[in-house]
């Protein structure tokens, strides 16, 4: 079992800023911006790479839940979304989760 599983059962803590039937977001522990939120799929996928085409509209759903999180939290001067997949991209929970990043300038292309 993951560590984000973990906080889904509410088994560890954390600063949990949305929730709903399909999706649990909250702010990352070891924050790389001012804001840097993780959502979190309840259907436990271990990756990107396991995703399967029954898993469009959850995968969309993130998506829309990351647009209301950065209107809920004011982010009008933009931010990043990203999925990390696999060790090449430094995934180290392996809980599909898309980050939201925002607060400063950030860098491209990534490190
Ligand atoms: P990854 O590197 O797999 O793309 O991202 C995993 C993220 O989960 C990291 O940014 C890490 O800081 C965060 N994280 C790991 N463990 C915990 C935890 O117990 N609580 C919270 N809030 N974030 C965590």
């Amino acid at each position: 079992m993951t560590i984000f599983k973990r906080i889904i059962d509410r088994e560890i803590p954390a600063d949990i800023i949305y929730e709903d039937d399909q999706c649990l977001a909250f702010r990352d522990i070891n924050a790389q911006a001012p804001t840097h939120i993780v959502i979190i799929p309840k259907k436990e996928i271990p990756s990107l790479a396991q995703v399967e085409i029954a898993d469009e509209q959850l995968l969309g759903h993130l998506l829309v839940v990351a647009r209301k999180i950065s209107e809920q939290l004011q982010l009008t001067n933009g931010y990043r979304t990203v999925i990390n997949c696999g060790p090449d991209a430094g995934q180290t929970v392996h809980h599909l989760h898309v980050h939201l990043l925002a607060g400063r300038s950030l860098g491209w292309p990534p490190g």
